[in-house]
């Protein structure tokens, strides 16, 4: 029972050990499910020359496919929740699908160092209720404002959240393409002057910079494409001369990139073989993600991918057992193909294999 101490309103009496906050005792915090923040991980990517998963979820199937996926390749892992996700999955459930989580991946004999982050959280409000429901990471993205009022939305952040030792990632520079409640027409390249101030200004743990990743299934217009023999789009190359200047300026510092994305060509086809219309879908090409999971670049955000792998499974299920419909026949194989497509982004592209 809670007794309130007269006189202090801010204190209440706990229990005969122990006073807490208010606050305090409405909060959940990512030690007690168990979550880990991104400081160590991030020093360990960047010393090791890979990059950390940061797969976005928002339901069961996508959650099972990303721990046993992360389990089975030994990858830590950042589970991404968008506010989006959240008001969709509802953020008391998320809570708890993330506490399962940790114990999902003790029963299946590997427990992973797993992180709950907060994508594009756009005001100080909704970064500070992430952090007191139990998410170990939060990104503030002020970069659609002013520098100054960027570097002072993003400082409020970070003095919150690292009393409670969350981490925080800011971002400079916007992205092109659309992705939940973020968009944009065009692309705003990083502006490398700006890195070093932005950084020792706002006290940030991670920063993610825009060198010509984009948002979504379609990132490009063929008009900015060129075509492989075989007819495949491909996209201008990401800009690494920023990235290089980037890191010469804060060197060693945890790089994020956003809108990283391949876009698998063989799975829009089976989407579009199989009643869909995704038109002139393209991505990121892997071997560019590679390198840029060498460099400085710590975490790589990867959501559409995950999104199109699904609905290709649902997709194909359905078209070819039309009389079916018992969610879990579509939605198990679709829990298959992006497990699939996660082993191979943390093998074959980040390199996240064998570091949890
Ligand atoms: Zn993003």
């Amino acid at each position: 029972m809670v007794l309130r101490e007269p006189n202090i309103n801010k204190w209440c009496y706990n229990n005969a050990a122990e006073y807490r906050t208010i606050e305090d005792d409405t909060m959940t915090t990512y030690k007690e499910l168990g979550l880990v923040n991104s400081r160590g991980l991030f020093q360990k990517a960047v010393k090791g020359g890979y990059a950390i998963p940061a797969f976005n979820f928002n339901n069961l199937e996508q959650l099972q496919a990303i721990i046993g996926a992360c389990v089975e390749t030994k990858s830590p892992v950042i589970l991404q929740v968008s506010s989006g996700a959240r008001k969709y999955a509802n953020s008391t459930l998320l809570k708890h699908l993330a506490k399962g989580a940790v114990d999902y991946a003790k029963e299946l004999g590997f427990p992973i160092p797993i992180v709950l982050h907060l994508d594009h959280g756009d005001t100080f409000e909704l970064c500070k209720s992430c952090v007191e429901s139990g998410f170990s990471s939060v990104m503030i993205d002020g970069s659609h404002h002013p520098y100054d009022k960027n570097v002072e939305l993003t400082k409020q952040v970070v003095e919150y959240a690292h009393k409670y030792d969350v981490t925080v990632e800011g971002e400079l520079g916007v992205l092109a393409g659309i992705e939940d409640a973020v968009s944009s027409a065009v692309t705003h390249y990083t502006k490398p002057e700006e890195v070093e101030d932005f950084v020792k200004k706002t006290g940030v743990d991670s920063l993610a910079i825009s060198i010509g990743t984009s948002h979504g299934a379609n990132k490009f217009k063929p008009e900015q494409c060129t075509r492989s023999a075989d007819g495949v789009l491909l996209p201008p190359p990401l800009r690494f001369d920023i990235l290089e200047e980037v890191e010469k300026r804060i060197p060693g510092f945890p790089i994020v990139l956003h809108g990283a994305s391949s876009v698998p060509v063989e799975l829009v086809k089976i989407i579009n073989a199989n009643g869909g219309k995704m038109k002139d879908a393209v991505g990121i090409p892997e071997d560019q993600l590679r390198k840029a999971a060498k460099s400085a670049v710590c975490k790589v955000n990867i959501d559409s991918d995950g999104r199109i792998a699904m609905t290709a499974a649902v997709r194909k299920t359905l078209m070819e057992n039309p009389a079916e419909f018992d969610p879990r026949k579509y939605l198990g194989p679709a829990r298959d193909q992006l497990k699939e497509l996660y082993k191979h982004k943390i093998v074959n592209v980040l390199g996240s294999n064998d570091k949890a």
